[in-house]
């Protein structure tokens, strides 16, 4: 391993980018850079195959990035980050380890007990900038408290800005380092390479942002309808930071529309909820309020229907035809659409009366954007047991969701093949085809009537 008078390792965990990087600029400041990411299996183990597919292109696409500056590109090592960490470091005499700030549960330990280990060798974890446009913790109320309501707090986030973006990396103008003892770089799907990465996300955000329609100047009209596909997809880059979500609001601050007022507020429920979990840490696994825990479920390790159900559920396999099209799109393409994932959550937690932390382990394992922030507790939000949630009582209907997001069933067609030919008037209940049940699908699982009674049931006993 090379090593220079003043080097740095540069740690990347989901800050996968050159442009506007803090703690990549903050790294270059002290000399040398060593590009590090850790393959930490506490992390692996939760992903299935989709986020380990983007992983494996993200892997790909930054390497590639910092190799186009003739530099060495990533060094990707296995193991636990407190041991890898700190031994890269040793091996490259470098004094600082540069990180952009996890609040997350797992992230705050795994980084405080990577900068004892430092420490311990007279080196130092240091924290700059961190994924969100404004870092949980920067906003509180006038007692000082962190918000437990959204509206005030984007109140408070739009007050506050957005800082400028860090200066811009030139790959070919850095002195890279890299770890003798790195592992090849994970395989790679050819269906995903492209998408992958800075320059892909930046195109495709550059792209949606100035198309004339289903773009920002739509979205207010057409963010809700999943068949339109009109939503800006940025998820998936935001969660692995191909670009920095500050970026969103900045490019969309000279628009000055009701779309890009709208967008913009949607990544400060981004923020909102990084903000919601870093104060209430538990709040992965148990429900903020807390007599929602004390609520009657059907717990799939205990009954063979609620453990039918679930598998049901997750294969798109329902009955009900908006439900099934949104579970088969998470499994095709690692992603569904915002309204539908709120349908399909309400179902499993008040049609069927499964646990919300089923329905978002399942999502943690399939989602590409898969943030364990914005997952629980938007899970939270749907089974009212959030700070800011959805009443509990308002129950979703699966069919005229369906119905009303959908009207000329072009997302349920798009995923329940079986339902292609269905007539309109019969699409979104196809029970009542004349002829029965197309070939292929199902009758509904349950009755969306009797369990929304039996839910609202479930709900009055934690409350009376
Ligand atoms: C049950 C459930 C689970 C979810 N799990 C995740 C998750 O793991 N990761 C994730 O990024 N989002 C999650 N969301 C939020 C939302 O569904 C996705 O962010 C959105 O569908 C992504 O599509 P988009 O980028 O086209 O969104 P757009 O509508 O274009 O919005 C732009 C950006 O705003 C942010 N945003 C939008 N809606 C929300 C929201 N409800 N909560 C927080 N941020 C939001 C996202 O960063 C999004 O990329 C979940 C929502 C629900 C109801």
């Amino acid at each position: 391993m090379a090593s220079t008078a003043s080097t740095s390792v540069w740690w990347i965990r989901r800050d996968f980018r050159l442009a506007d990087n803090p703690a990549l600029r903050s790294a270059l400041d002290d000399g040398a850079v060593l590009p590090l990411f850790v393959l930490d299996p506490a992390l692996l183990s939760g992903a299935r195959s989709a986020r380990r597919a983007w992983l494996a292109v993200a892997l790909r696409a930054l390497d590639e990035d910092l190799r186009a500056g003739g530099g060495p590109g990533l060094s990707v090592l296995r193991g636990k980050p407190w041991n890898v960490v700190p031994r890269v470091a040793s091996d490259a005499r470098a004094s600082r380890v540069h990180i952009a700030a996890d609040f997350g549960p797992y992230g705050s330990r795994r980084d405080a007990r990577v900068a004892e280990a430092l420490a311990g060798e007279g080196r130092e974890l240091t924290r700059t900038g961190s994924p969100y446009a404004v870092a949980p913790g920067t906003l509180t109320n006038k007692s000082g408290q962190p918000y437990r309501v959204f509206t005030p707090f984007h109140r408070s986030w739009l007050d506050h800005g957005v800082h400028d973006p860090a200066p811009a990396v030139r790959a070919s103008s850095a002195d890279w380092l890299a770890a003798e003892d790195r592992v090849d770089l994970p395989e790679t799907d050819p269906d995903l390479v492209d998408l992958a990465g800075e320059k892909a996300a930046r195109a495709r955000w550059r792209r949606w942002l100035g198309r004339d329609s289903e773009g920002v100047s739509d979205y207010p009209k057409l963010h809700d309808v999943p068949g339109a596909d009109a939503t800006s997809h940025l998820s998936i880059a935001l969660r692995w930071g191909h670009l920095h979500p500050r970026t969103v609001p900045q490019d969309l601050a000279t628009k000055r529309s009701e779309g890009a007022r709208a967008l913009a507020r949607q990544v400060a429920w981004r923020d909102f909820f990084a903000d919601v979990l870093w104060a209430n840490p538990t709040a992965t696994t148990e429900p903020i309020h807390a007599e929602y825990a004390t609520m009657a479920v059907e717990e799939p390790g205990d009954s063979a229907t609620a453990a039918r159900h679930l598998r049901a559920w997750q294969q798109g396999r329902t009955g009900f035809p908006f439900v099934d099209a949104g579970m088969r799109q998470l499994r095709a393409e690692g992603w569904m659409h915002n309204r539908v994932r709120m349908v399909v959550a309400s179902f499993l937690i008040k049609d069927l009366h499964i646990g919300w932390w089923h329905g978002a382990d399942w999502f943690m394992q399939h989602l590409r954007d898969g943030d364990i922030a914005q997952n629980q507790l938007n899970w939270q939000w749907v089974a009212g047991c959030g700070t800011d949630a959805a009443p509990y009582f308002r129950v979703f209907n699966p069919i005229s969701q369906g119905e009303k997001f959908d009207p000329d069933g072009r997302y349920i067609r798009r995923y329940v093949t079986e339902l292609a030919q269905a007539p309109d008037e019969h699409l979104h209940r196809p029970w009542e085809t004349p002829d029965g049940v197309p070939a292929g699908y199902l009758e509904p699982i349950v009755d969306h009537a009797a369990e929304r009674k039996e839910a609202l049931e479930r709900y009055q006993a934690i409350k009376s």
